[in-house]
Order: structure tokens, then sequence, then C-alpha cells
């Protein structure tokens, strides 16, 4: 089968900024969008990619030229009307009724709810709302303004910098500094409470759910207090967690965000678990991406462990009690996946956050608990906004060990079996 991941991105060129232009109304689910993209190109190219699922482009034009163009499944080729090399700007017109991909992951993108949107597209979710080069590696920083109906709000990964009210439909606009992976920029559009909270974070919530969001994401802000003291300064300015009056399989992270179900809302913080867990990835997973799909264990192995830590400050079940409930629980499961290379269809496959928190905890018993915890949160300081591989945290943590770790990683990582306790 032809892979999905590899099909998208194009490593002739980078991409410095976006910035989108969207103009959407709800019940006709119909977007009309201008995307401003500003680049790079390192050597002359006479023609390059772009992914974009869907929708009709009306025009491309590369430093004010118009361009020709072509569409072959999810991707836009452009062809400058002569080469660019160096600094360059696209601009891409673009409408229709944006809908999610289906994959091995489920709908990911611009998905419609019962009265509102949700965007979540982690991993190729991004060209369902707009054309990008769709790889981890390639961050940006973005403007996004969206322009809806006035009965909704719109909350967007990043700062909100202007809101105009202009009758019948608001825009919104908003501005992401930081460097950030297309899967990790969000639209939520949604009739929600907005709440402050400590730290920095804000709830989204549909007013049915305030007293229960309340109550379940309570902890959150000590949460960040933890985290901070662990791995280091909240990497970004807010934090806002945006509860969808649907429901939803999993929560999802996207940049200074997450989205919950309102399914992961009853009162009782039942999902405390992955409060911890979404949160974690605001360092591991935005802050530190990985430069490409192979390295998930580095996102999600840590959230875990992360979710782990809080259990054990919070005075539930300790770290070491996990680990070997999670150890027991992966004995009973096929050991046929190498967690450093886990293959498309087995991304977010429970084995790789489970082993890839065991692969922690195996550090951290090997190295002890003074260098563990520095090399988690020099690692987290040293890689802030930028991009992360599998070999680099090894190198990492050999650094700050003093020697060779190669044995112990192999073991975890390379291999399918579990190394014997
Ligand atoms: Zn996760």
């Amino acid at each position: 089968m032809k892979s999905a991941l590899n099909s998208h991105g194009d490593d002739g060129y980078q991409v410095t900024q976006y910035d989108l232009e969207l103009d959407y109304k709800i019940v006709p689910n119909r977007l009309s969008a201008r995307a401003r993209i500003a680049a790079a190109a390192a050597r002359p190219l006479s023609k390059f990619g772009l992914d974009l699922s869907g929708f009709k482009v009306a025009g491309v034009h590369v430093d004010g030229r118009a361009a020709r163009f072509s569409r072959s499944g999810n991707k836009l080729t452009v062809k400058p009307a002569k080469p660019v090399v160096g600094r360059f700007k696209v601009e891409v017109r673009y409408a229709g009724n944006p809908k999610p991909v289906d994959g091995h992951w489920g709908d990911i993108g611009w998905d419609e709810l019962t009265d509102g949107v949700l965007v979540a597209s982690q991993p190729i979710g991004a060209p369902t709302w707009f054309p990008c080069n769709d790889r981890p590696a390639d961050k940006a920083s973005y403007r996004v303004t969206v322009t809806t109906s006035s009965a909704y709000a719109v909350l967007v990964t990043g700062d909100l910098v202007s809101r105009r009210v202009g009758g019948s439909t608001t825009t919104w606009v908003y501005e992401r500094r930081e460097p950030t992976s297309t899967y990790l920029m969000s639209v939520q559009i949604g009739r929600y409470e907005d709440l402050a909270m400590p730290e920095s974070q804000r709830l989204a919530v549909p007013r049915s759910l305030v007293p229960a969001a309340r109550y379940d994401f309570g902890r959150q802000p000590e949460m960040a207090v933890l985290f901070s003291r662990l791995f280091g300064p909240y990497p970004f300015g807010e934090y806002v967690v945006v509860v969808a009056d649907d429901e939803l399989e999993d929560p999802i992270e996207a940049q200074g965000m997450a989205i919950f179900g309102r399914n992961h809302v009853d009162g009782r913080r039942t999902y405390q678990r992955l409060v911890a867990h979404e949160l974690a990835h605001q360092w591991f997973g935005n802050s530190l991406t990985i430069a490409d799909w192979p390295h998930i264990w580095l996102n999600e192995g840590f959230a875990t462990y992360a979710e782990w830590l809080w259990s054990e400050e919070c005075g539930g079940p300790p770290v070491a009690a996990l680990a070997a409930q999670w150890r027991a629980r992966l004995e009973s499961l096929p050991e046929d996946l190498a967690i450093a290379d886990p293959g498309e269809a087995h991304l977010f496959d429970e084995r790789v956050y489970k082993r890839g928190a065991l692969t922690l905890h195996a550090l951290r018993g090997e190295v002890g608990d003074p260098v563990f915890f520095a090399v988690l949160r020099s690692w987290a300081e040293a890689h802030r906004h930028a991009t992360v591989t599998t070999e680099q945290f090894i190198a990492h943590a050999e650094a700050h060990a003093g020697r060779s770790l190669r044995d112990l990683f192999a073991a975890w990582l390379e291999r399918p079996a579990l190394p014997r306790p």
C-alpha cells in the first residue's frame, strides 16, 4: 500500500509563515479562503508541491505572478512562471466544503460538529483546511483570520490579536509566533463559555458542562506547576482546553491547546490522566516536535510517563506501580512492534505509548533519578520550539550519563521482544 505519510510534504523548500484568511459559513459548511505562504528554497525549483485535500482552487500566484498549477490526489503542484530560489511568496485562493480525511487514524482534519467545527489534524489532516507543506519538520509562524457567524466563538491556536463584530458575522484574528508544525494548527468553532483559570489556562466549554469541567480540569494548573518544575517553563503563552459538545474517541493536542469531547467530562475526574497527558504534549510533541513520524514515541511515551509522574504527585498510584501494571499488560500483547519505527498503521498503537513510557522508566532505573530528571529537563530546554529524533535523544541521554546506553535503547526501542526484567 502506498504510504499516506510519505506522500505529504515537499523537502525542496521550507515555509516561514502562513497567513490564512478564512470565510466560513457554518450551515452549508462552506469555506472560501486565501492562503499567503512565505517560503524559502535552498535550490532553484521549477515546480513545488503543496498539500491540499479537496476544494476548488481558483488561482495560484507566486511572487505576485499567476502560476500554472495541477491537482493530483491531495497534491497541488505549482509551476511558477520562472523558477523560485531563496525567499518566495505563494498565494492560493480556494473554496469548497471542507471534510476530514479518513485512514488508519479515523477522521482527521476539519470536521463538522453537531453545532460548529473541530479541527484535529494529527498526523496528516492539515490539508483539509489550508494548502501547506505538510511535514512535521516544517515549522512556521501563522496568522489566521476567521470570519463566521457572530453567534459562535472561534478559537484558533495562537494569541487573539483582534475581533471585529460586523453585524451577523465576526472576524477573529489570531497569531501564532512560535514555530508550529502544520498538524498542530487548529480552529475550533462552537457555542462556548470562556473560563479563565490560574497558570494562564482557559477552558472553552458548552454552558451545560461548565460545573463538571471546572471540577474535572481543576487540578490542571497544579499539573502545569509540576511539569514546569520537571521539564522547564511552559513553552507557550496560554493553554486553552476546548471541550467540544460532541463525543470524541480521544482528546487531541494542538499548539497551546487541547481538545476534549463531552464524554471526557463527567464531574468525577475520571479522565484526569488524559488531562495530564495532553498538557505534557505542550513540551513533548508541540515545543519539541518529532522531525518525522517514526519518532512518535518521543511524543507519546513522554506524555504517558508524565501521566504517571502526575499520578504519583497527586497521591494516586506511584510511577513504579504503574510501570509494573503496564509491563504486565504489554506481556499479554503481541511483541511484534519496534517502538522506534512502529509503522504507519501502528503510529498510535497503545504499545507505543506504554512501552515508550517504560523505556523512560528503564532509563531512570539505569542512570538514577538525578541524571534522569536532568536529562528530561535539559532535553526540553535544548530543543525548545525545534524538531527532534530518537538518535538525538539517545545521544543526549548518553552525554548526561557519561557512558553508552546503546544496549538499553536497542532492547527497548528496536527489538520487538520485551526486554526481560
Ligand atoms: Zn498523546
